[in-house]
């Protein structure tokens, strides 16, 4: 039996008393590829945020490897939304993979040859060594992705969530982010990630967490990703249907 990675238990979110997840209750087994699949304003993002504690619980827990978060943060890996993140800031493409290891550095200490050699490994999985010098502002967006990437990657974390990595990048950046998704996975580690796209989800991942303020399924995507349990997510048959027609938009913009 593999290890549990990841457990919600009885978990309630508000944001100014009003509850946005409800009574929550999962289990994820380590070294899966996990979807968080559910419609805009489901609280998946609040979901990765508690698991984080960015945002207070109202009530229940949250536990990584059996324990809390403040005790297991160094096992623990986040890329926020790309649009969450202040790219204007004066740091290079190395700053901040080299951030990434900060976390196993403790206090006090800078980082030195070792952890500049993690980093420019990182930026090389990522394909990003010729643009290691540059400032973040002057990325594209999927450049800007792929240096999250790269900085998750240094914290060599045993948990990760990743709050919709697809978005704004080109169908190269998507297959090659895939790939490392697989590669971590391959080496044992878990991996949350918040997806939009209904299409690609049985292909991408072995689990998925059905959201919309209920949790409506969890578990492989073989017996979870059902149409019906679609249909309670989405609320509807045409919802669906839109949402697939969106995603196909986004993928394939000249069609
Ligand atoms: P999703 O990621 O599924 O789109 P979110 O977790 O971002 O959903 O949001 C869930 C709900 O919580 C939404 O109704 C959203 O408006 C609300 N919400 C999110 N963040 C805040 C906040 N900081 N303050 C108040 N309400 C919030």
């Amino acid at each position: 039996m593999p290890a549990t990675a990841f457990e919600v238990h009885d978990m309630t979110v508000a944001y100014h008393r009003r509850p946005v997840l409800w009574d929550i209750d999962f289990t994820l087994p380590e070294g899966k590829l996990v979807g968080i699949v559910g419609p805009n304003g489901a609280g998946k993002t609040t979901l990765i945020k508690a698991a984080l504690g960015l945002v207070p619980l109202a009530s229940g827990k949250v536990e990584i490897y059996g324990k809390s978060y403040a005790e297991q943060r160094h096992m623990v890996g986040y890329v926020p939304q790309r649009e969450s993140v202040d790219w204007d800031f004066p740091v290079t493409v190395r700053d901040v993979v080299l951030m990434g290891t900060y976390g196993k550095l403790g206090w006090f200490r800078r980082p030195g040859r070792a952890e500049r050699e993690v980093a420019d490994r990182c930026l090389e999985q990522v394909g990003m060594t010729a643009l290691a010098n540059r400032q973040i502002r002057q990325l594209s967006g999927g450049q800007q992705q792929r240096v999250f990437l790269a900085r998750a990657l240094a914290q060599d974390a045993q948990v990760y969530f990743f709050d919709e990595p697809f978005s704004g990048v080109d169908a190269a950046t998507e297959a090659a982010i895939v790939k490392l998704l697989q590669s971590l996975r391959a080496s044992g580690k878990t991996v949350l990630l918040v997806h939009h796209d209904i299409q690609t989800v049985r292909e991408y991942f072995d689990y998925v967490i059905l959201l919309n303020m209920r949790l409506i399924a969890c578990g492989p995507v073989d017996t979870t990703f059902t149409n019906e349990n679609l249909q309670k997510t989405y609320g509807g048959r045409l919802t669906i249907l839109d949402e697939a027609a969106e995603a196909m938009r986004q993928r394939e913009p000249n069609r």
